[in-house]
């Protein structure tokens, strides 16, 4: 069955769930389509009741809803919770600005008088990751919906529980039938909702092999798209970072969500006089972190999603070593029932090395040395990825300069903040297009028009 709930602390099945049928899914989209053309007309204030009131939702049952998440992909409780609170600021937020966001634009035309407007365009279809399983509905949910959009949500396979329980949050808050709507459905029937003359717009977050196939499908019918996909973020060390404050961000950068995270860092790139003493402390802190129960609190490494990711995840690693890297620390599962990996750290990747150019998507640190800052960016573009990177120096104008030479859509200098309600998410190259959350995000998904005024008069 294409959805399960499987718990990755035991490898138990939790539940199941049916795919829709075809008429199932039908009879949603016409519902979401319904809802668009009364929704469109809603005041900013009707719709902020209800988004608002989603917020307020996912803030009073965050401890529930994070136990859900915890079961179903293993985020540990701490961070799951997090993760819940998160998303009702987020839906707390365009409650509250998107209509400051989308209000008409003036422009200062030569002749005449002119403005942008802003208006909804449809249905927007979204499919979305289980790494985040709240959150990144709330992401598309937040904006488009208060932008004035309905939303069909594919949630991915493993988190059938989180979509379920996000979709219930909704109808609660009084969101009408067809606002949000979650589709339990496969990837065929997924290549049909974009098909739909009904879908006016497709937002997928996931790999770049998804984003391949949903782009090119929204392409040829074209529609517009925003693709939100994988990255190999640098974390680059300069000679005068304070290694104490650093070395506790690499480790939170690199195994937050037991390292399952998009713009996490996982290429470590140190200059040479650095390289020893943090390589030295990195290994000593990753080597505290302790397996144990998600939903213990306590617990400082949790388990990968499911088996197959760790499955994959030791492979890639087996292949790295094949091609002549070094395990400085890990490399192996862990000897315990569950889908849980050594924190590992893996050095001598060279350029030729499939490993170079790979995502690792759990907790692998790739580990480089470098002569210099330049040789620092250098290695940093040297990447088909362009989501996200981080510099580490005690000089903040240099961190800037160097920011500004690395090729990704967002740079973080002495912190990994990587994302608030309020700003702009998303990558370039292999990382994606578009953007999502802040300005640009609620702007990906409306019509931006052109109203131009002249004072009547004869053809020139
Ligand atoms: P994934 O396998 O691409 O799955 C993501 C979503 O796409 C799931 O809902 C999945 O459904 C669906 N999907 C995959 N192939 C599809 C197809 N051909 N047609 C229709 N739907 C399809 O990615 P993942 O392994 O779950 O997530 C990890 C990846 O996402 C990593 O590369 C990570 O970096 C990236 N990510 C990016 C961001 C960002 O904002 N840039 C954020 C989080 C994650 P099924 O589960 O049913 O296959």
């Amino acid at each position: 069955m294409a959805y399960q709930s499987v718990n990755p602390f035991d490898g138990k099945l939790v539940e199941a769930f049916e795919t829709l049928s075809d008429l199932q899914l039908e009879t949603r989209i016409a519902a979401a389509d319904a809802c668009f053309r009364t929704w469109r007309h809603t005041a900013y204030a009707e719709r902020a009741k209800i988004i608002g009131r989603a917020g307020e939702i996912l803030h009073a049952r965050a401890d529930e809803l994070a136990r859900i998440m915890t079961t179903e992909m293993g985020k540990r409780i701490g961070e799951a919770r997090g993760e819940v609170e998160f998303s009702a600021r987020i839906m707390a937020y365009y409650a509250a600005n998107a209509e400051r966001f989308l209000a008409p634009v003036k422009l200062s035309p030569i002749n005449g008088e002119a403005h942008m407007e802003s208006s909804p365009i449809g249905v927007i279809f979204c499919v979305e990751p289980w790494n985040f399983p709240y959150y990144q509905l709330a992401r598309v949910a937040g904006p488009h919906l208060m932008a004035g959009n309905t939303v069909v949500v594919k949630h991915a396979g493993i988190v059938p529980q989180c979509a379920i329980a996000f979709e219930q949050v909704m109808i609660e808050a009084g969101a009408p039938i067809g606002l949000y709507t979650n589709l339990l459905i496969s990837h065929d029937q997924s290549d049909t909702v974009v098909d739909d003359p009904r879908i006016k717009g497709v937002a997928l977050t996931g790999s770049v092999e998804a984003g391949r196939s949903i782009a090119a499908r929204a392409g040829r019918n074209l529609k517009v798209s925003s693709m939100e996909l994988g990255g190999s973020d640098a974390f680059i060390v300069l000679e005068d970072a304070d290694l104490d404050l650093t070395v506790p961000w690499a480790v939170w950068g690199r195994m937050y969500n037991t390292g399952q995270t998009c713009c996490a860092a996982k290429r470590f790139i140190v200059v040479e006089s650095m390289a020893d003493a943090f390589l030295a402390k990195f290994k000593a802190a990753l080597a505290l972190l302790e397996a144990g129960d998600p939903m213990d609190a306590a617990t400082t490494l949790g388990p990968l999603s499911t088996e197959r990711a760790l499955v994959d995840l030791l492979e890639q690693v087996e292949g790295a070593v094949a091609h002549g890297a070094k395990v400085a620390l890990g490399g192996k599962r862990i000897d315990r029932p569950g889908s849980y990996m050594a924190p590992t750290i893996l050095t001598d990747i060279a350029p030729g090395n499939p490993a170079f150019r790979q995502e690792f998507f759990g907790p692998v640190a790739s580990f480089f040395r470098v002569k210099d800052e330049d040789a620092a960016i250098a290695l940093a573009n040297d990447s088909d990825f362009g989501l996200g990177g981080s510099v580490w120096t005690a000089d903040v104008a240099r961190g800037r300069r160097v920011a500004s030479r690395v090729e990704t859509g967002m740079m973080f200098i002495n912190n990994i903040d990587w994302t608030d309600a309020e700003l702009p998410f998303g990558g370039i190259k292999d990382s994606g297009y578009g953007r999502e959350l802040g300005d640009m995000g609620i702007q990906q998904f409306v019509n931006k028009k052109l109203v131009r005024t002249h004072d009547v008069k004869a053809p020139a």
